[in-house]
């Protein structure tokens, strides 16, 4: 028998700054570039991979704070890692960015425990079924007519059965936009993401608006801070309209809140914020409120836990994440049928990182 310890030797910290494809907003911000915080753990001949989409200052929060922690920690004792962590950012703030900085590094310590062990992350973790269902999720409101109906239109052609558009950056047009969507995509589902924009009054009157447009998912139509607003939604909105939310979801007590105030149909949950560890709780508790997982975004480093979690219904195939994991990791999932396949002929989260295309972005 192997030794039962891997004591982490190497903690590399590294930041990529990509440009986006093209001008990206939605209901509330406007970006041209995403940030990427990577994490590189190295233990018994091995190298664990993790990340998060975040600022670079969550790199400065791992360098200043969690080194310390992770070198010499046991990569096969992750809740003891996830403790030690835990302490050592209390004094910062632990939503936002030092979860983020902790869930880079708890990625990277589960991708290198199944690399240690010699089996993909899905087997470690225990498989609930062979794929994650996906959706197609981009529809930025910086898109014109065409090139939302083309983005939206190519998924549904390439297998996808479901895709989300942004609403919410002019409420004028979203009705227009929402139909032109409709036009591109046949019977598809539809989902819609408002990510805060509207007001409790808006939001009402276009749930109606929407659903006459076969929309059946309706995220964040109010801010996610006002858990009556979501709930009011809930309980107002037309039949067949999940109301969903959970994005920003750094710890098991903001997930609670949610679930324990009725807010949504479907949670959301996003392991580069939370923590894959995390995700796996909060699955637990979806179970316990008997409410439906959704996996928000980077769906390369969600496909194995989502074939894990109970409670799972579908990872968010976002058109940004998923382009910056293709350009930056070798095996980055490619969608088939509408899901995402863990390759179970590779260890770990079955990705590398490619090194000298990487370094083109390095920040
Ligand atoms: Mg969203």
């Amino acid at each position: 028998m192997r030794s039962a310890k891997a004591p982490i030797e190497t903690v590399r910290v590294s930041t990529f700054v990509v440009p986006t494809d093209g001008p990206e907003s939605d209901g509330t911000m406007v970006w041209d570039r995403t940030t990427v915080v990577l994490v590189e753990l190295a233990a018994a001949g091995q190298v664990g991979l993790g990340w998060t989409y975040a600022d670079k200052a969550t790199a400065d929060v791992i360098r200043g704070k969690l080194v310390e922690v992770v070198q010499g920690a046991d990569a096969m004792a992750i809740p003891e890692l996830w403790a030690a962590m835990s302490t050592s950012i209390r004094n910062l703030g632990r939503p936002g960015i030092a979860s983020m900085a902790m869930a880079a590094v708890d990625a990277a310590a589960w991708d290198l425990k199944a690399k240690v062990l010699g089996m993909p992350l899905v087997t470690l973790l225990g498989a609930r079924r062979e794929a994650a269902p996906a959706y197609g999720s981009g529809g930025f409101t910086s898109y014109d007519d065409a090139k939302l109906a083309e983005q939206l239109g190519s998924w549904v052609a390439a297998g996808f059965s479901r895709v989300k558009m942004k609403v919410g950056r002019d409420p004028a047009r979203d009705v227009h936009r929402v139909r032109v969507a409709r036009r591109a995509i046949g019977d598809a589902s539809l989902f819609v993401d408002a990510n805060g924009a509207y007001d409790r009054t808006q939001a009402l009157k276009l749930a109606e608006a929407f659903r006459e447009i076969g929309v059946v998912w309706f995220e964040e139509p109010v801010t996610s801070d006002d858990l009556e607003g979501l709930r009011l939604l809930r309980d107002r909105a037309p039949g067949g309209m999940d109301i969903a939310a959970g994005e920003y979801g750094y710890d098991l007590h903001y997930f609670r809140h949610m679930l324990a105030a009725l807010a949504v149909d479907v949670l959301q949950a996003d392991a580069t914020r939370c923590g894959l560890s995390n995700f796996l709780r909060t699955d637990a508790l979806c179970e316990a409120f008997s409410t439906p997982l959704s996996a928000h975004c980077a769906p390369a480093l969600h496909t194995h836990v989502a074939c894990a979690s109970q409670r799972l219904i579908h990872v968010e195939y976002f058109h940004d994440h998923a382009r910056i994991e293709q350009m930056l990791f070798d095996g980055a999932p490619v969608p088939r049928s509408g899901a995402l396949w863990p390759d179970l002929s590779r260890p770990g989260l079955g990705v590398e990182l490619k090194r000298a295309d990487a370094a083109r972005f390095a920040a």
